[in-house]
C-alpha cells in the first residue's frame, strides 16, 4: 500500500469570474423564497474549497495529497487554504479554485492522469436539480445521493466508505441520506457520468443535496450543514473526523444562506 493517501476532487461546472456565473442552466431561483438564486457550480466551489480547508496533510502517519482535476494542479494542504468568514463561524475560501467552467475532456484527463501517477481515485462533488426549470418553487427531493458506474467496481468501496461517512454526518445534523440511493447510475440523473464511465480508476459523484429545494440550500449555506457536509467527504476519503462542533445548532441552521448571490464574494 502506498505511504501516501490521494485522491482527484473535481467541482464540476464553472464559478463566478467578475460577478458572472459561467455556466448555461445548472442554477434555480426560488419564486417562493424572495427569488433567492443558487448556482450549482459555486456551491461546488464552496464545498470543494471545506473540503480542502479541512483535508489534514497527515492521517496515520501518511501524507495526503489532492489533485484538482478542473485546474490541472496539484493543491497543496499546507499553504493556507482558510479564510474566516465574517461571522467566524466557518472557514472557506472558493475564489482560490478555478472559475471556469473547464470541458469534460480536460477534467477526465487530468483525473485519468491523476490515477496513472498517483493512483488517486476520483471525487467529484455535485448537486442535484429536480427538473430542468432555472426557476420555480422549491421542489420536493432532498438528500444526498452517491454515485459509480455500473456493475461492481473498486469504486464501490470508495463509495460505501462516502456513504458511510454522510450517514453519520446526517446523524450529527448534516443533509439526509437518501435511503438506497448508492445508485449503480440507473437514476435518472443529469447525464454527467462521464466522469465515472471514462475515468480509469475509482470514481465516485455525490450529489451532495439538491439545488432546487430550499430546505437543503437553507441547511447547506448554514455553518453546520457546510460543516457537516465537507466532513462528510473528508471522513469518507480518509477516515478523519473533522467535523466541528456547534453550540447552537439551531441558530445556525436558521442562518440566511450567504453563498449564492452573485455579489456575495
Ligand atoms: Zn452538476
Amino acid at each position: 500500500m502506498s505511504s501516501e493517501i490521494c485522491y482527484a476532487i473535481d467541482y464540476g461546472h464553472g464559478g463566478l469570474v467578475d460577478g458572472a456565473y459561467q455556466t448555461a442552466g445548472k442554477r434555480y431561483t426560488f419564486t417562493d423564497n424572495d427569488n433567492y438564486t443558487v448556482y450549482e457550480g459555486v456551491l461546488n466551489r464552496i464545498v470543494a474549497s471545506m473540503v480542502i480547508h479541512k483535508l489534514p496533510p497527515m492521517v496515520g502517519g501518511r501524507r495526503v495529497r489532492l489533485f484538482d482535476v478542473v485546474a490541472g494542479v496539484e493543491i497543496s494542504l499546507e499553504d493556507g487554504w482558510a479564510i474566516d468568514m465574517l461571522d467566524g463561524t466557518g472557514l472557506y475560501d472558493p475564489r482560490r479554485l478555478c472559475p471556469y467552467d473547464i470541458s469534460l475532456e480536460h477534467r477526465i484527463a487530468h483525473a485519468n492522469r491523476a490515477w496513472r501517477e498517483y493512483r488517486a481515485p476520483l471525487i467529484s462533488i455535485h448537486h442535484n436539480a429536480a427538473g430542468n426549470s432555472s426557476k420555480g418553487p422549491s421542489r420536493a427531493p432532498r438528500g444526498v445521493s452517491i454515485f459509480t458506474s455500473k456493475g461492481q467496481t473498486a469504486s464501490d468501496d470508495l463509495a460505501e466508505r462516502m456513504l458511510d461517512a454522510f450517514t453519520e454526518m446526517e446523524s450529527r445534523g448534516g443533509l439526509r441520506v437518501r435511503p438506497g440511493d448508492l445508485s449503480d447510475g440507473d437514476r435518472d440523473h443529469e447525464a454527467a457520468f462521464s466522469m465515472l464511465t471514462r475515468t480509469h480508476g475509482p470514481a465516485v459523484l455525490v450529489e451532495g443535496g439538491w439545488f432546487t429545494s430550499y430546505e437543503d440550500m437553507r441547511l447547506l449555506g448554514s455553518p453546520i450543514g457546510l460543516d457537516r457536509s465537507a466532513s462528510a467527504y473528508v471522513l469518507g476519503m480518509t477516515g478523519a473526523d473533522t467535523a466541528r462542533t456547534f453550540s447552537c445548532t439551531t441558530g445556525a441552521i436558521n442562518t440566511v444562506p450567504e453563498f449564492a448571490s452573485a455579489d456575495g464574494f
